[in-house]
């Protein structure tokens, strides 16, 4: 007789068993389960601010609830929330997009998933510049995309060229999966060099980009942010992708929304149409609040990453062995630990991203997630969105584990 694993493998879909489970979301909760058993983790592995969320857009979502906003909305949002993110587009970005290329999800990552299905058909070529965030690959793959890495690496502080984007271009090639500021990488790609990357794809006409813009807040650089659809030879090319996860702290509300060609946004909205009706009509209310009042306290919380950044910077620069670069933006280090792949504990060598990230797991109690899944094989990602005091124990941590290998 089969075991109850095997026989739950057999009944589920070929869909559902070929897709990796979230690496940010694996390792955070392992760590919430060992913390549960009374270890004192240190998890810098879900990318997730620690602010709560500002006390106005709070008071925005009673007053929803009591107003009586309890009702389905309709599925791409509610109208005068898709005219505050017009609005925010134009303020922000200076991007015009009518209500109607507006739709609003439940998260960024069902406005991307909302995007891939309605896209991609089996055997397009979905473009990834790597290191990439988790759930692009596994969405594109959902969708029977096939998906083609263009790698980076440190050194180049994980930026591809226009030149290497080209290269990657085949007949095949549907869609760009595009981040800036990066997850996992927090690299920002300027005004230039965004330029050049609009100058390839307008060579391309058949080929669309999406941009996620989900850290537009978080960027360190000085420089304003650029869209990639503020370049107007492509904007019909360009799906912008936006949320109020980061810049609000808004996670758990699970509000996203995308600007996009009128084709586009209707089929987005058909798509959620079938499968959630729509986001939460409270959390719609909320986000209005978000963009139609003052962001100072979006701001501020960009202060507090950047001056932990620079801590982190400086603490990660003191472990033998690690090579670092600066991020200009979001709230990630990616660092590259290759000079401990063959290095033992215990009689175990250390191969792999991962066989460290479970060291200093087991040894160090921090969490951190490893590059595999972000496309990258020498690097580990640490989450910075947490105190100056939780950040600095936990790079003594790593750099005491690090120390015990031989
Ligand atoms: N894009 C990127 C790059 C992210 O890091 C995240 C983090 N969750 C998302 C999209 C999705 O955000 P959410 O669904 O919380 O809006
Ligand atoms: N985007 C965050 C991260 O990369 C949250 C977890 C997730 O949705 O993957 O950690």
């Amino acid at each position: 007789m089969s075991t109850p694993a095997t026989s739950t493998m057999n009944y589920l879909s070929e869909r559902i068993n070929q897709m990796q489970e979230s690496a940010t979301i694996k390792m955070a909760k392992m760590s919430r389960e060992l913390k549960a058993q009374g270890k004192d983790i240190i998890d810098l592995s879900l990318g997730e601010p620690d602010f709560d969320t500002p006390q106005h857009i709070k008071d925005a979502a009673k007053e929803a609830i009591d107003k009586g906003y309890t009702k389905y909305t309709p599925v791409p949002g509610y109208p005068e929330l898709r005219k505050a993110i017009a609005q925010k587009f134009k303020r922000d970005n200076n991007l015009d997009y009518s209500i109607e290329q507006i739709v609003v999800s439940t998260g960024a990552k069902q406005s991307i998933a909302n995007v891939v299905m309605s896209l991609i058909n089996p055997g397009d070529e979905v473009l990834l510049p790597a290191p990439y965030w988790v759930s692009y690959a596994a969405i594109a793959e959902l969708a029977e995309g096939k998906c083609i890495e263009i790698p980076s690496t440190i050194d180049t502080n994980f930026k591809v060229t226009p030149d290497q984007l080209e290269k990657h271009i085949t007949p095949k090639t549907k869609l760009i999966i595009f981040s800036s500021p990066c997850n996992p990488t927090g690299s920002v790609y300027s005004k230039t060099e965004l330029s050049g990357i609009a100058d390839v794809l307008k060579r391309h006409p058949n080929v669309f980009v999406l941009c996620d813009e989900i850290y537009e807040y978080i960027n360190f650089t000085g420089e304003k942010h650029t869209s990639l659809a503020e370049f107007s030879d492509i904007k019909e090319q360009v799906i912008t992708v936006n949320g109020f996860s980061k810049g609000f702290a808004m996670t758990g509300w699970r509000l996203g929304y995308i600007g996009a060609p009128l084709a586009i946004a209707k089929a987005c909205d058909k798509m959620q149409g079938q499968i959630t009706s729509g986001t939460c009509s409270i959390a719609q209310k909320a986000g209005e609040a978000a963009l139609l009042t003052d962001i100072t306290p979006s701001l501020k919380m960009v202060e507090q990453f950047k001056k932990r950044r620079d801590l982190v910077y400086a603490l990660l620069k003191d472990i033998p062995g690690l090579k670092v670069n600066l991020p200009d933006g979001a709230f990630y280090f990616f660092f590259d630990v290759s000079s401990y792949f063959g290095k033992s504990y215990n009689g175990k060598t250390l191969n792999t991203p991962e066989d460290i990230s479970l060291y200093l797991l087991s040894e160090g109690n921090i969490a951190l997630v490893s590059g595999e899944s972000f496309g990258d094989k020498t690097c580990l990602r640490m989450s910075y969105a947490t105190s100056e005091e939780k950040l600095t124990e936990a790079c003594k941590r790593m750099k005491a584990a690090l120390a015990q290998l031989l």
